[in-house]
């Protein structure tokens, strides 16, 4: 069921939404399937950057690895970010950041008393790669849930302010995401409480196609408290339509002012 305002223009009949612009795609410089040169080829379909993950085990591990990145994928007319390991990469260069044209930090992991909580077996189920969740009982400890919950406000505090992320990408993607209804394992506290972050930071909040994550209510919330957002597929393979993401964005009738266009908001 599909709540809208009235008079909002997002799906209705010869309403001229801009092309939303995909900021969020992997190539084989880090576990993209696809090279550099591809990446080129297909922003004729519909208008996409390049954001390979950094750091990657041998190929993006060190800064230079990424400038290398930036110089051969700009040389190739593309728009240039990386996914940042938000609580795992190293603290980012000012001078790399700015030579980026966006930065997206992500979380794929939290580290609690010096152990790794790891997401990998979650991402699999939520993207639909397995059929099941295996560890609906470790993660269903509402102590483990609670400490997961205020770990992650931190470290996209930490992104914000030390690294100056533009992009949190799959908000609301964690191991508790593989548990079920997003209203019930991330209490409205909690949301009202990143997305702040994200609007006092002036940061977008990403629209993930592959994650389907942030589910509607949270999306809702975060354009009631005027946040931006940002479109990312995700893909690790070909460029394919926007569907799921429209979807959301219709749901929660989003306007197309508040979205990123493959460079970031410049802050005075
Ligand atoms: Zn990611
Ligand atoms: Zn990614």
């Amino acid at each position: 069921m599909s709540v809208r305002a009235p008079g909002a223009g997002a799906g209705a009949p010869g309403a001229k939404r801009p092309r939303l612009f995909d900021h969020h795609v992997h190539s084989d410089r880090s576990d993209g399937t696809v090279s550099l040169e591809g990446r080129a080829k297909s922003v004729a379909i519909r208008p996409h950057g390049v954001s390979d993950h950094y750091p990657w085990r041998d190929k993006l591990r060190t800064e230079d690895d990424v400038k290398r990145y930036l110089e051969d994928a700009t040389r190739l007319g593309l728009r240039v970010g990386i996914e940042y390991d938000l609580g795992v990469a190293p603290p980012l260069s000012a001078d790399l950041r700015e030579a980026l044209h966006y930065v997206i930090g992500a979380i794929h992991q939290v580290e609690l008393d010096g152990k790794r909580i790891a997401y990998d077996d979650a991402g699999a189920y939520v993207k639909g790669r397995t059929k099941m969740f295996k560890q609906v009982e470790r993660f269903s400890d509402p102590d483990l849930q609670r400490r997961i919950l205020e770990r992650t406000l931190e470290v996209v505090a930490e992104g914000i302010d030390r690294d100056r992320i533009d992009i949190l990408g799959h908000p609301t993607f964690s191991a508790l995401q593989a548990l079920g209804d997003p209203e019930r394992v991330y209490p409205e506290e909690w949301q009202e409480r990143l997305i702040d972050l994200c609007v006092k930071g002036g940061i977008a909040i990403e629209i993930n196609e592959s994650y389907e994550v942030p589910h509607r209510e949270f999306l809702v919330r975060a354009a009631r408290a005027g946040a931006l957002f940002s479109v990312g597929t995700d893909t690790h393979f070909a460029i394919k339509p926007l569907d799921k993401t429209e979807a959301m964005i219709a749901a929660a009738d989003l306007r197309g002012d508040r979205f990123l266009a493959g460079r970031r908001i410049a802050v005075a």
